[in-house]
């Protein structure tokens, strides 16, 4: 059984008291919950990871962080980067990778996606790998090769046991950020041909399957109709999950 897993990127946004205030808030609105019924996951700004967590274990809520970005290396003369180490002991236990917006606007190729997938199983992160098409890609009809070519790179090297530390987030670009999101149908019809290439790459059992999600204008009202498809697992949100008051009801709604 796949427990549902809902998670939010709060991309560039929140100083660290917006995001402070942002984590109190979602915490006196949401009921508590148990790990075992869905799990939340909150890939901060990796300044406001540290107070975020924080807030977090004040309040007993079972929210885990995760880190938007990192660098493959384990230390050295990389200014500006920072490393699968730091994040977590910043408190991660999720590293997002792929990010359409890393790859399109800071160059982020499959290979050095591969790399980071590779460097954050390594640290004992758990990895959720970002695919998806551009409307370009989907208008030639060619987004199932596409994002099989996207999950063979990333995955290339991962052993099967690293496969329950893993979860792809089936992200249209044409959906990000644009108020429409992919028609439950289409989500489920890559989601299926996500969890077909993942059989064959890691070959796993049920139980062990990384879980899929979809992300892409996701709000409180598609949500549901979303997890309801069999191959999506969870949710990836952006626009919706920078305030409590969509949020909670959005994962309200989810689960
Ligand atoms: P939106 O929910 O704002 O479309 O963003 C989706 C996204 O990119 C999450 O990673």
């Amino acid at each position: 059984m796949r427990v549902p897993l809902i998670a939010a990127n709060w991309k560039m946004n929140k100083t660290i008291p917006e995001a402070v205030v942002l984590a109190q808030d979602i915490c006196n609105n949401l009921d508590r919950f148990d790990t075992s019924d869905f799990e939340l996951v909150v890939f901060a700004p990796a300044l406001d990871i540290k107070p975020v967590k924080t807030v977090f274990e004040f309040e007993k809520m079972p929210i885990e962080l995760g880190a938007q970005n990192f660098y493959y290396e384990q230390s050295g003369a990389f200014t500006g980067e920072i490393s699968p180490a730091m994040i977590q002991s910043a408190g991660c236990s999720w590293a997002l990778v792929g990010h359409s917006e890393r790859r399109e606007l800071f160059g982020e190729t499959n290979d050095i996606v591969h790399r980071k997938v590779l460097a954050a199983l390594e640290h004992q992160l758990n990895v959720m790998l970002c695919v998806g098409e551009s409307a370009y890609v989907r208008d030639s009809h060619e987004e199932l090769s596409f994002v099989e070519q996207q999950l063979k790179a990333a995955f290339a090297q991962v052993d099967a046991s690293c496969a329950c530390h893993c979860a792809v987030a089936y992200e249209p670009l044409w959906a990000i950020g644009t108020g429409v999101s992919a028609p439950p149908e289409s989500a489920e019809r890559m989601g299926a041909h996500i969890r077909s290439v993942l059989l064959d790459i890691f070959g796993m059992k049920d139980g062990e399957q990384p879980r899929i999600l979809y992300g892409g204008s996701v709000t409180p009202g598609s949500v549901a109709n979303l997890m309801n498809m069999p191959h999506i697992d969870g949710v990836l949100v952006g626009k919706a999950s920078l305030e409590a008051r969509s949020f909670v009801p959005l994962v309200q709604a989810a689960v």
